[in-house]
């Protein structure tokens, strides 16, 4: 349950977030103000304690009044889970507060992470050791120097007031690893925010990085390839966050507006609720009991649902409120959805990405 305050400041700004940068700065301050980054989030590590549910539930809760403070919040809170799992704990003592009390950005440029996770696409930052780069003697034994491109990265406050994480392979062979890259480090170069058609105030844009140095200390995890499906439930799960919160905004918005001579409507609208409560609460309930872990294609299935129920949702509100929908001077928060909800299925892993995974697994099991 959000704070009066908060409601009333995402309600008045949501278009605004939605539309460009004006508001962005805000959004990391308003939030932590109200302790959001630390839901789940142990109190020995300056946390509120409580469950990784409390945070996809204040995740679902930002996201039904704006979906860009929703993602925004998802980033950072992303971010803060690698660290609560990284076996790296000076790492963590040297991002957390901040991140906790929203004055440091945490993004995660993880999407390619995931799809090289799904084998889709190769890994997109190497790392050579810095004698192997041609700089022998000008750091440690165990330094690296990174080069390649993040292309999407939301959440990259500027002037270089973020942490990003990157996975990158190796150029020697060994095995790719997850690191944190400071936001003003020599090497990385931050775009101009991205032009999108949605989300405008949520500090995305793409990162260059050429001849970055990072040593152990900067490094989330030495195995990508385990890390990766460790997390994989909470940056899904949390995630799904954003679809709970849409699917809620837009069905309630249609339940209001689908009065006398829409009774038609009553029947799918109750069918969509209902899918939806048990949606989320299946995923509370995997995420609670970590079945995500070893059954990640429960999870997968879950996406795909959610996003249908988006979908359906924001139907539904366009036919309950009818023309008005379609004028841009009647406050609905309508076509700010529509936009919004255009999001749900490209972020990864996407639907397609989610798609051609369980098809494989289909055809592996019955080829087997
Ligand atoms: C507003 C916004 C914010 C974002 N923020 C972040 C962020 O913070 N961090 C981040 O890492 N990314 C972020 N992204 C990127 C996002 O998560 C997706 O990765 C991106 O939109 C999809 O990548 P693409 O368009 O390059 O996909 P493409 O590689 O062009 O592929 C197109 C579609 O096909 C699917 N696909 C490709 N190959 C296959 C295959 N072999 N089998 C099945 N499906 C396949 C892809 O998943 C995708 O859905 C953001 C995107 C947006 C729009």
């Amino acid at each position: 349950m959000l704070a009066d305050s908060l409601r009333q400041w995402l309600d008045a700004h949501a278009d605004s977030l939605d539309e460009g940068p004006a508001h962005a700065h805000e959004v990391l301050p308003r939030l932590a103000q109200h302790g959001l980054f630390g839901l789940g989030v142990p109190v020995a590590e300056g946390g509120q304690g409580g469950s990784l549910g409390d945070a996809l539930e204040a995740i679902a809760g930002v996201a039904g009044h704006s979906l860009t403070a929703g993602f925004v919040f998802w980033a950072q809170r992303a971010f803060v889970e690698y660290l609560l799992q990284s076996p790296n704990a000076a790492l963590r003592q040297r991002w957390l507060p901040g991140l906790l009390q929203g004055t440091q950005a945490g993004a995660t440029g993880l999407s390619n992470a995931m799809k090289y996770l799904g084998g889709i696409e190769a890994l997109q930052v190497e790392a050579a050791p810095v004698g192997a780069a041609g700089h022998a003697g000008s750091g440690n034994a165990d330094d690296l120097e990174l080069r390649g491109r993040v292309p999407w990265a939301t959440n990259l406050v500027p002037p270089g007031r973020f942490v990003v994480a990157v996975a990158a392979s190796r150029s020697d062979g060994a095995k790719p690893f997850v690191a944190a890259l400071p936001g003003d480090a020599a090497g990385l170069q931050r775009s101009a925010d991205l032009d999108l058609i949605a989300l405008r105030g949520s500090h995305t844009a793409a990162l260059s990085i050429e001849g970055l140095q990072i040593g152990p200390a900067d490094v989330i995890h030495a195995d990508a390839n385990h890390f990766l499906p460790r997390v994989r439930p909470a940056f899904m799960g949390l995630q799904l966050g954003l679809c709970i919160g849409l699917a809620r905004a837009s069905l309630a918005a249609a339940s209001a507006r689908a009065g006398a001579g829409r009774d038609v409507l009553g029947g799918p609208l109750q069918q969509q609720r209902h899918a939806l409560e048990l949606a989320t609460a299946t995923l509370h309930a995997g995420l609670s009991d970590g079945r995500f872990l070893d059954r990640p294609q429960a999870l997968f299935r879950l996406r795909l649902e959610l996003n249908d129920i988006v979908q359906q949702s924001l139907q539904l509100e366009l036919h309950a409120s009818g023309g008005r929908a379609y004028h841009r001077d009647q406050p609905l928060g309508f076509a700010r959805r529509w936009r919004e909800a255009a999001f749900i299925p490209i972020v990864t892993p996407s639907v397609t990405q989610l798609q051609g995974a369980l098809a494989g697994a289909a055809l592996a099991t019955t080829s087997s």
